[in-house]
């Protein structure tokens, strides 16, 4: 985005705005973690190729920067996924993205699989397209291709990842924490009663740890060069919901993804451990100033203060497949705003700070929330900016840093390799001890267990 237009924007106490589009609540995977999984009964929506277009306009004429074309599977329908991605280039969409399950990628010893990847990438690699993302669950093969049913897809990624980096593009590994992810150390450590006490969350957090450890070296050893991190996503029974409806079903209330505030300080607490210790080997999306910022929202009852505000329904909206509505997140199904051609953005004016929405972790409309959440301020309050840099250095600094981070990344840009002499300049200088590259008795454990028929599906 031309830096006049930015500052315009921010001038105006707004942020380059964010579609995320669902185009198909389709799809042929079975992930115990969400509603939309082949083995659960609705019925089904896609968008039409038409209604997503004039979609695409009017995000255009509203001056939106960044579209999503998410599911379901995007890539059930290949042909028409591109068509759209380049209709939203050329409409002036300068950041689409879109990803898959991976279903492409199973059983990669049969003889076609080099070509029926090649050609797929082809095909994403002639648009605009500018980041794909392909999921993984867990740092444990055989528990990942359970959860999604796709036999050895693990190893058809990797085999696919070279393809794709020929043809210049560099998918992101996207991982949606849940409690397969460090197999049998995290699977069977769950909630007990006395899940708040210090003992258990100190277990709890260097399991998550070690576990993100082996998923991030995972993911280096298979070829990715980038990754991005879901925060786990669940809209608790009703009575604890806190008023949010899913209307992106990619949640669900099971065990799987659903984790206590004190369980989730220190999710995030490990995460940032891990991050630090990782990115300067490859480019991970999830800033370090989003993830202290989950931490002291998780810290005490605070909602808001030490954290900014989300920018869900002001500058970020998601667009449902079921009715083709715009909504303002996945998550405030209670707020539908109608067709987006309709929808007045001026209308939609940001709430106070201090009553912004914190309701979700959302990391798609948190994320980008918290990095610019200090650009806005500078324009909107700058005392307030000068206060927080004077009494909370260390917070302005580690967003200075994520920042710098940004750059050394171009951006996340996923049609340009990695500069590795730019990254390694944010080399650990984390203290925390290292954990022994791989705890074998687990490993042999986690291969065991996940013959076992264990999920819910
Ligand atoms: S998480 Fe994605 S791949 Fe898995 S069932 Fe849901 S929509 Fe399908
Ligand atoms: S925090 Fe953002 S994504 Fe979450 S419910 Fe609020 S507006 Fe939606």
């Amino acid at each position: 985005m031309p830096i006049t237009a930015l500052l315009r924007s921010l001038v105006n106490n707004r942020i380059p705005g964010q579609l995320v589009v669902q185009i198909t609540d389709r799809c042929n995977a079975r992930c115990p973690q969400c509603g939309m999984r082949v083995t659960e009964s609705f019925s089904r929506s896609t968008l039409a190729t038409d209604q997503i277009k004039k979609l695409i306009d009017a995000a255009a004429r509203r001056g939106f920067q960044a579209i999503s074309f998410t599911g379901g599977e995007p890539l059930l329908d290949l042909p028409r996924l591109v068509e759209l991605i380049r209709y939203a280039g050329d409409a002036g969409l300068r950041y689409t993205r879109t990803g898959t399950n991976g279903f492409m990628f199973k059983n990669p010893q049969k003889s076609d699989f080099y070509d029926r990847v090649s050609r797929m990438v082809e095909m994403l690699a002639d648009t605009p397209l500018r980041n794909f993302w392909i999921s993984l669950d867990s740092s444990v093969d055989d528990i990942h291709e359970e959860m999604r049913g796709f036999p050895e897809v693990v190893a058809g990624i990797a085999k696919a990842l070279p393809i794709f980096h020929q043809a210049g593009i560099y998918p992101a590994v996207n991982l949606g924490i849940n409690r397969n992810v460090g197999g049998v150390s995290t699977r069977y450590f769950r909630r007990v009663e006395a899940a708040t006490s210090d003992a258990y969350l100190d277990t709890f957090y260097h399991r998550y740890r070690r576990a993100f450890e082996r998923f991030y070296q995972k993911v280096i050893d298979l070829g990715f060069t980038m990754a991005n991190t879901c925060y786990p996503m669940s809209i608790d029974i009703p009575e604890n919901s806190q008023g949010l409806s899913a209307v992106y079903a990619a949640t669900t209330a099971d065990d799987i993804v659903r984790f206590t505030p004190d369980e989730k300080r220190m999710l995030f607490k490990a995460l940032i451990t891990t991050i630090k210790r990782f990115r300067s080997k490859i480019r991970i999306f999830s800033p370090l100033s989003s993830l202290e910022a989950l931490v002291r929202q998780y810290s005490s009852d605070m909602l808001g203060g030490e954290t900014f505000g989300c920018r869900g329904g002001v500058d970020f909206f998601f667009v449902n497949a079921a009715d083709g509505h715009v909504y303002p997140c996945g998550y405030r199904g209670n707020e539908d705003f109608g067709r987006l051609e309709a929808l007045d953005l001026q209308q939609l004016r940001p709430s106070a700070e201090s009553e912004a929405c914190r309701q979700c972790d959302w990391e798609c409309f948190r994320d980008p929330s918290e990095m610019f959440g200090p650009l806005l301020e500078i324009f909107s309050n700058p005392l307030s900016t000068m206060r927080r840099i004077v009494m909370k250095p260390k917070q302005f600094g580690t967003w200075a840093v994520d920042l710098r981070y940004y750059r050394a990344c171009n951006f996340f840009d996923g049609r340009r390799p990695p500069n590795y002499k730019k990254l390694s300049q944010f080399a650990s200088t984390t203290k925390e001890g290292v954990y022994p590259d791989k705890d074998r008795k687990n490993y042999a454990l986690d291969h065991r267990f996940a013959n076992q028929k264990l999920f819910v599906s």
